[in-house]
């Protein structure tokens, strides 16, 4: 049988209710890229992967999680789903959601969601509403309000998303053979740092596939974990990242601690510079998603890495670059514009 999504193939390894009906888009089996040439310009003698998934159906991993919440809820008997996103969060939601024929209701901050997350939702046909807040003020009101109507909450707080984004950790040991020895990612509101612990703890208890040590990384203007209290106003390029609040930090920190791995905070330069970097070698993501890779980058060259001959890197990068696509065309001049004429292109080409 064909592949089916993450709950045809992880579902009896995921604790989820008995009335869990599969809602799929057939989300997940996303590829592990390797990734020699960015390795060499790093500097390391390390196997390198980018674990893209960018390649979900709405484009970023949120489907993994949304697949088993939305099935979760269908199942349940729920009519209504709610959800606070960065952007991504949203166009996942409205996704599953249309799929089960429920209705969505998305809160995102006003300006702050990337034009393809927006689009997304708004395609999917989710009553999408803008806050004069941040994330972190969106997502304490559709807490609020899940707790006073019959709404099902399906940010990360629902502990169905993270079972259902363990299926990452799963695949990557699944295609390795074992847990790689650093595993990189962003860190926003800290549901997937926790997810993949969860999944790579659960796959080394009953298949002994060993442990990676975990390198989270924030952006340095929205990095709560590492400055060890909340930001008010968080900024960052990386608006997928962009959260003062995380609502899983307490087990992201424990995440770093338990893997022996740690949370680092990179400038918004080194993002951005990081997503050229990739996209050079042909993988292009989102601002957020590079995160994860340069904090390795700033590590290798800070000296602070150990890493011996061989090792595996697996870089997660979360959501594909369509989704941003303002942050790449705005800071460019348009391509030039020749006459229709083939002579014209051709001393144009050899520089004449
Ligand atoms: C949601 C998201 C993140 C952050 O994940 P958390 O689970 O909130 O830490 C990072 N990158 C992208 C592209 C995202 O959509």
């Amino acid at each position: 049988m064909s592949y089916q999504g993450v709950l045809d193939r992880y579902g009896p390894l995921l604790d989820i209710p008995a009335h869990t009906k599969p809602v799929t888009l057939l989300e997940g089996n996303t590829p592990l890229i390797a990734m020699p040439g960015l390795a060499d310009e790093l500097g390391g003698d390390f196997e390198l992967y980018v674990k893209f998934e960018g390649m979900n159906p709405t484009g970023s991993f949120k489907d993994r999680g949304m697949t088993v919440a939305i099935s979760e809820a269908y199942g349940g008997g729920s009519q209504a789903v709610i959800c606070a996103s960065t952007g991504n969060t949203a166009a996942s939601a409205a996704a599953y959601a249309a799929r089960a024929g429920l209705r969505a209701i998305v809160l995102i901050p006003q300006g702050k969601v990337a034009a393809g997350k927006l689009a997304g939702a708004i395609a999917y046909g989710a009553e999408v509403i803008q806050i004069d807040g941040s994330f972190d003020d969106a997502l304490s009101m559709v807490v609020e309000i899940s707790q006073r109507q019959p709404i099902a909450l399906v940010n990360s707080l629902n502990p169905y998303r993270l079972e259902g984004q363990k299926t990452a950790a799963f695949e990557i040991c699944d295609v390795l053979g074992q847990a790689p020895d650093w595993l990189c990612l962003p860190v926003g509101n800290a549901g997937n740092i926790t997810a993949y612990w969860m999944g790579f703890r659960q796959y080394e208890q009953t298949r002994s596939t060993g442990l990676p040590h975990i390198l989270g990384v924030q952006a340095a203007g929205s990095a709560p974990l590492v400055l060890g209290r909340p930001v008010d106003h968080p900024e960052t390029v990386a608006t997928a990242i962009r959260i003062g609040r995380p609502a899983r930090g307490e087990q992201a920190l424990q995440a770093a601690e338990e893997s022996h791995g740690r949370i680092i905070a990179v400038s918004d330069e080194q993002i951005l510079a990081m997503q050229k970097r990739l996209a050079a070698h042909g993988v292009w993501v989102e601002p957020a998603s590079a995160a994860g890779l340069a904090g390795l980058a700033h590590e290798l060259q800070q000296g602070t890495f150990k890493i011996t001959p061989g090792q595996r890197i697996v870089a997660v990068c979360t959501g594909h670059g369509l989704k941003d696509p303002d942050i790449i065309t705005r800071s460019m001049a348009a391509p030039r514009v020749l006459p229709a004429k083939v002579d014209v292109l051709e001393a144009v080409l050899a520089g004449k």
